[in-house]
């Protein structure tokens, strides 16, 4: 640390992403990447792309990108908005609304982060024993709320109706919805967007639609609170999304068929390997997500990330309670998650010799 750094970082904890190693034939079932490349669409649209564009600035409104996820979506183009990953409509929304936060204790690390860099008043309210979101805790909280929906990384999805209670019980209040995992089975808000004016969702391309490394996010609300969320966006990075990340993403997003039949395999899989591992002694939590979180009386979490990782295989371990038990795999191909029930059932055997 430099003797510049201004007293309030000081004591910061940055958030620590998910590893990106270079191993060779490393499964990577660490980060909830999808499995299966871009859409064709968007790759066609790229690589048909005059790269000598990249000389002037992007459209700092990505007007084809919204027009997309306007028309995807059903709604109005000022009832979206774009960011560089949805992270950085995260750090939007904390700039914009967040200055009394609460969000579980156990769910996506950024969020205590955020709170930290926009030096919100923030609450962290504890899960329930199993893990869940009970949204009677949340009911009488005089702030804004953001809860990822489903839940990360325990993938458990709250019901439309459960979110839309909060939503009534309190429109002096807003009500983040995270919906980074929600095409994989859960059931989105977006339909609510009309009727409540206090809530707004966020969405990523970096899992349903394959383009972790383009960074595009949304938030989809009532044009008010866009309108809030561009101000911050405009007075911090107008450029936030690239030539070709708007490219990409615009494609993605008019490639319905495409983003079914993955998110469909992607939920297929899980379903799959989820008795697998059941099969296996695992208790797996019910997930709606790309990933699931698993645990077993065999092996402590640690160990079992540990032995994955000496096989190369990648995936996920929080050393932090309530969850230092269990580890979160991403779903990845059929064969990859073969591969992982294999290579489990060895290490389950040298446990008990
Ligand atoms: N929300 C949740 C719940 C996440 O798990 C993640 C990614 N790990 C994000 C948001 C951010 O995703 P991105 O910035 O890639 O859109």
């Amino acid at each position: 640390m430099s003797r510049f750094l201004r007293k309030q970082y000081e004591k910061m904890e940055p958030y620590t992403p998910g590893e990106q190693p270079k191993i060779p034939d490393l499964i990577k079932l660490n980060t909830n990447e999808n499995p299966y490349p871009p859409s064709p669409e968007a790759v066609k649209a790229l690589s048909g792309e005059d790269m000598e564009s990249l000389v002037r600035y992007p459209d700092p409104e990505a007007s084809d990108l919204i027009d997309a996820a306007a028309e995807f979506y059903g709604l109005e183009k000022n009832q979206v908005a774009v960011g560089n990953g949805s992270d950085e409509i995260l750090a939007f929304i904390y700039m914009a609304f967040g200055e009394k936060i609460c969000f579980p204790s156990v769910s996506y690390g950024f969020y205590p982060v955020f709170a930290d860099v926009f030096g919100c008043d923030a609450k962290a309210i504890p899960l329930t024993e199993d893990l869940r979101i009970d949204p009677a805790d949340y009911m009488d909280f005089d702030g804004t709320i953001i809860i990822a929906n489903p839940n990360a990384p325990t993938g458990i999805a709250l019901g439309r109706d459960e979110i839309e209670e909060l939503l009534r019980a309190d429109d002096s209040r807003l009500v983040v919805i995270d919906e980074a995992y929600v095409d994989f089975g859960a059931e989105s808000c977006v339909p609510l967007i009309d009727k409540y004016d206090n809530l707004l969702v966020v969405q990523t391309f970096s899992k349903s639609r394959s383009l972790a490394g383009a960074r595009i996010g949304l938030a989809l609300g009532a044009a008010a609170l866009i309108e809030d969320i561009n101000k911050m966006k405009f007075s911090f990075n107008p450029y936030n999304l690239d030539r070709l990340a708007i490219i990409a993403g615009t494609a993605a997003i008019k490639d319905r068929t495409y983003f079914e039949e993955c998110c469909g395999k992607v939920a297929a899989t899980r379903e799959r390997f989820t008795a697998k591992m059941e099969e296996l002694g695992f208790q797996v939590l019910p997930s709606k997500a790309n990933f699931v979180f698993a645990r077993t009386d065999k092996i402590s979490g640690k160990d079992y990330f540990t032995k994955l990782r000496e096989r190369a295989i990648l995936v996920r371990h929080f050393d932090k309670e309530p969850i230092s038990d269990y580890v979160r795999i991403t779903i990845g191909r059929d064969e990859d998650m073969d591969r992982l029930l294999a290579v489990t059932e060895e290490i389950l055997c040298e446990q008990v010799k």
